[in-house]
């Protein structure tokens, strides 16, 4: 059986293994930053239409933010997946853990918008040393959801959400 990295247990980013993983300081912190790419021969899901494919069309590296871990800021390093679905042609791969062009995971966003509801939004920025255009972007999308099914963009973004697997939408709370 292959051995899982430690830190790939914990971080759960599921559909990818870490590569590499390094400390570096910067500006006063310390940063983990971890390599992530996608494991071979796993399904990939159209964030468009939800179908599984195995044809990945290409790779782009994009760092992402996650929350903290222990003392240290942490950065990873996303080989994101671009699929070539039959139905919608080329298109960002659906994953529970990352929106698509988000710069943060699901998690952190979900702490941030929560953050949000007791403390000024350039303080939770400062706090998780996001940018403030960040930070404001999550509370109003968090602020959406709260509306509920109601508004277009909520509805929108529940319907996609319908259409994949339950694997795919499968999100740690
Ligand atoms: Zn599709």
């Amino acid at each position: 059986m292959a051995q899982v990295h430690p830190i790939a247990r914990l971080g759960g980013w599921e559909g990818y293994e870490v590569r590499a993983q390094w400390i570096e300081p910067r500006a006063g912190r310390t940063w983990c930053v971890i390599r992530l790419e996608p494991v071979r021969g796993y399904e990939r899901c159209c964030s468009r239409c939800g179908r599984l494919t195995p044809a990945i069309h290409d790779l782009e590296e994009r760092r992402i933010r996650d929350l903290p871990l222990f003392e240290h800021w942490v950065e990873l390093r996303v080989l994101r997946v671009r699929v070539e679905c039959s139905t919608c042609g080329l298109k960002l791969e659906r994953l529970a853990w990352l929106a698509a062009y988000a710069r943060v995971t699901r998690r952190l966003a979900e702490s941030v918008a929560r953050l949000c509801k007791v403390m000024a939004l350039r303080h939770v920025a400062r706090y998780f040393g996001l940018d403030w255009k960040t930070v404001k972007e999550i509370d109003r999308a968090g602020l959406l959801r709260e509306l509920g099914p109601s508004t277009s963009t909520a509805s929108r973004s529940s319907r996609s959400m319908s259409s994949c697997s339950t694997r795919a939408i499968a999100r740690p709370r």
